[in-house]
Order: C-alpha cells, then structure tokens, then sequence
C-alpha cells in the first residue's frame, strides 16, 4: 500500500463564467518515507495539487488515497506549509507554534508544549522573537514561524508548497538542511510532498523529482543519490549535473512550447 497514491486525478474549477482544467488525469504514487519535490512552471497546477492531497480541494475525477483510504477533508495526519505565510495574526510568534502542536494532540502538558513551540523556534532561529506579533516580523521570518509550527507538528506526511520562496537564501540553506534531519534523517521518516522553483533544492532534497507541465506530470527523475552526502560533495557528483541538465532541458522546452517555436535562444 502506498502513503499517498492520486490515481487518475481531474480537477476542473467552475464558476458562473466559465470553466478551467487545471489538472488532467494526473497519477502519482509515493510510498512511506519517501520525499518527491514537485517543480514546473507557473500555473501547471503545482498548488492546486498539493490542495487536494491537502484535503482542501476536491478532484472532479479520480481519487486520492492517504494510506489506502479516501481523502475526505484535512486530518491531523498531514502537515501544510503555504506559499503564501498564514500565520495567525492575533497570536504571537510561539503561541502560533504551540496552536500547531496542540493541533496535533503530541502533547497535553502545557510545559511541554511551551518546550516543543521554543525548540522548534530556536530550529529555524527565531527564539529571540517568540513574543512578537506577525506585523512585527518580516515576509521571511513570517515564513520561517509557519514551517516551525508545521514541523513541530510532527506529521506522518508534510505537504510544503514553495515554503522557502520568501526566506533570504542563507536561512533558505539552513532550512533545507533542517528539512532534511527531520524528515529523511529521522528514524520514521516522512512521506514528503514539497514543491519548489528551485532546481538544486529539489535535486538536494528529493528522492524523485517529479516534472509538471500544464495540467499533467511530464516526467519523473529518480535522485537517490544525494542520500548521505554532504551538499558540497553532492554539488561534484556526475549525476548531480546529468539530472540538473535533465530538468533545465524540460525548462526550456516548456518556453519553446509557450513562444511556439523549436529554436529558443537563451
Ligand atoms: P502553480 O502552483 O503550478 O503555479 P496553480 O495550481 O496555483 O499553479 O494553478 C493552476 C492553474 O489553475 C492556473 O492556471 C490558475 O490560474 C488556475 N486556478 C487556480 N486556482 C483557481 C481557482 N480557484 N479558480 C479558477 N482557476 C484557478
Ligand atoms: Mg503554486
């Protein structure tokens, strides 16, 4: 059985107006533990289809199973991080960690929670700043305050839609690393759907990489190897260029298409 398995997945929004495919019989298997990076261009329904494994949509066909059950709604089995922050404006920085960890019913004692919110805000460096309020942060602290209360949640599956797109690259880097002990290096590890923009991210952090073109998978790249390497070793490896190259080449015959020609001049 599989963690999550959409199988045959169409999704059309409707309004009054008119009528919009956004996804197209669209499968994908990913098994417990696994960490698949989806990446594609704007638009080719990277969100909407996080949104339905997130329980937060529904598809018009096809179905998604979560442990070999139907999703009907959202559950405490899987954790968000939006690409747009979405913190709770009327709490502080801690109290918005410690609202997630009470979610995930880890823990009843208030001390413990309390330690749990303040350990997972040192995790992304934002200790000093767990009394403030949300308007008194920046877009990327913001961000950084949303996968600590994800995280802290300690989800079986972490669904994450371009959650570093705001953070300043260095804590961009200290995030991906934070990701990856505590979803592949841990002793359960997570079954991890994490859409990115970012080549090298998805490369760093995947155990495949899944291609979107509009509506559908285009393709899918197995990258294992990066398993128990450091990032600067990983950056000298063959296979390391052979799939950056890969995925460049679907980038840009994703142009060509959009411009309608074969030769694109880059
Ligand atoms: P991505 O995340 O890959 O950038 P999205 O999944 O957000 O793309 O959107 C896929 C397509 O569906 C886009 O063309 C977008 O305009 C359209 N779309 C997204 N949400 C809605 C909606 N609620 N109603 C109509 N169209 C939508
Ligand atoms: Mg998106």
């Amino acid at each position: 059985m599989y963690k999550v398995e959409i199988n045959n997945v169409s999704l059309l929004f409707k309004d009054s107006e008119k009528e919009f495919l956004a996804l197209d019989k669209v499968s994908l298997k990913i098994e417990e533990g696994e960490f698949v990076c989806i990446i594609g261009p704007s638009g080719c329904g990277k969100s909407t289809l996080i949104s339905l494994v997130a329980g937060l949509n529904f598809p018009t066909e096809g179905e998604i199973y979560i442990d070999g059950k139907t999703v009907t709604g959202a559950g405490t089995n899987r954790g968000m991080v939006f690409q747009h922050y979405s913190l709770f404006l009327w709490l502080t920085a801690k109290k918005n960690v410690s609202f997630g960890i009470k979610q995930a019913n880890l823990f009843k004692d208030k001390k413990q929670i309390d330690e749990r919110a303040a350990e997972f805000l040192e995790k992304v460096g934002l200790e000093e700043y767990a009394d403030k309020y949300p308007y008194q942060l920046s877009g990327g602290m913001q961000q950084r305050i949303a996968i600590a209360r994800t995280l802290a949640m300690d989800t079986e599956i972490l669904l994450m839609d371009e959650p570093f797109g705001a953070v300043d690259p260095k804590n961009r880097l200290a995030l991906q690393d934070l990701t990856v002990n505590l979803c592949k290096k841990c002793e359960d590890r997570k079954a991890v759907v994490f859409v990115t923009h970012d080549i090298d991210e998805a490369i760093f952090l995947a155990d495949r990489i899944v291609f979107m073109e509009p509506k559908k998978i285009k393709e899918q790249i197995k990258v294992g190897f990066t398993k128990n390497i450091a990032r600067d070793q990983v950056l000298r490896t063959p296979e390391y260029m052979e799939v950056r190259n890969r995925l460049m080449n679907l980038f840009y015959e994703d142009i060509g298409n959009r411009i309608g020609g074969e030769e694109v001049v880059i």
